[in-house]
């Protein structure tokens, strides 16, 4: 089983057309995240968020056994809180996702989106380290999301696994092992969407899965949709290729290509993969 944690939607979807794609890539089951970042969304523009959040419910409600809504809220929004509690009453909705830029993971503003968050059981997709497009990853290092641990039971995932700070990253992640938490309570998953550049990536993936092991890491493309599944194929082909020259484990790459993220959402296949 494949689960592609971390798919961008841009609003230009239609369901049979995201089945296609994920068919041809091979993968059974996307996390698709409410589009944000294409015109006419944004994340200052808390309406369009809103109507995101009903386009993406609307894409994904009568395929629940593959497609897993993620909400986009922005803490900044004063009414944050209730956006979230409106997101969740939309069908196919089960998840959040949010982008630290123009606030810090532990401010104020923060605890209030994971209080709501936590008591509506919805695990949350941070975006974790630098950015591409040019605004600054100085929101979004992984120590910053220590945060989330006043929140017992609210479950989150840092992206990109931090990059380029991704020792912060397993550092946040190896408290657990530490402590003997095992990674299925725990409250940190990592996702393995490309944030390295190729030389970096054998590395810090061995690192990764050294440190804060196979059950806490996660595959996601970080592709947008509408787009080829082999465009999403060549990420699956990327990770493999890594995981092969590592020699990971046949039950390890499970785990990496779908068992730790089944078991986030405690979705049904979670138990097989165990
Ligand atoms: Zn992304």
């Amino acid at each position: 089983m494949i689960i592609d944690a971390h798919l961008h939607t841009s609003g230009q979807e239609t369901t049979d057309g995201v089945l296609q794609s994920l068919d041809e890539a091979g993968v059974d089951i996307a996390f698709l995240l409410a589009p944000f970042l294409t015109a006419p969304y944004s994340l200052n523009d808390r309406a369009s968020l809103r109507a995101g959040n009903r386009y993406l419910s609307e894409l994904v409600k009568h395929q629940p056994d593959r497609l897993v809504g993620f909400a986009v809220v922005n803490p900044l929004h004063p009414q944050a809180a209730g956006d979230i509690e409106e997101a969740a009453g939309l069908p196919g909705i089960r998840a959040l996702k949010m982008v630290p830029t123009g606030w810090y993971p532990y401010d104020d503003c923060a605890h209030r989106v994971y209080e709501v968050a936590a008591r509506l059981e919805l695990p949350i997709l941070f975006h974790s380290g630098i950015f591409i497009d040019g605004r600054s990853g100085r929101y979004c290092r992984p120590s910053f999301y220590e945060a989330v641990r006043d929140h017992p039971g609210l479950r989150v995932t840092l992206a990109h696994l931090g990059w380029p700070w991704c020792d912060e990253a397993n550092a946040v992640g190896v408290i657990d092992r530490i402590n003997g938490v095992a990674p299925a309570e725990s409250q940190f998953r990592f996702d393995l969407s490309f944030g390295p550049p190729p030389i970096y990536r054998a590395e810090v993936f061995r690192k990764a899965l050294d440190v804060i092991g196979p059950r806490s890491l996660q595959f996601g493309s970080d592709r947008f949709l509408p787009c080829p599944g082999a465009h999403i194929r060549s990420a699956v082909d990327e990770v493999t290729e890594l995981l092969d020259e590592l020699g990971v484990t046949h039950n390890d790459r499970e785990a990496i290509m779908g068992g730790t993220a089944a078991d986030w959402l405690r979705l049904p296949e979670a138990k097989e993969i165990a």
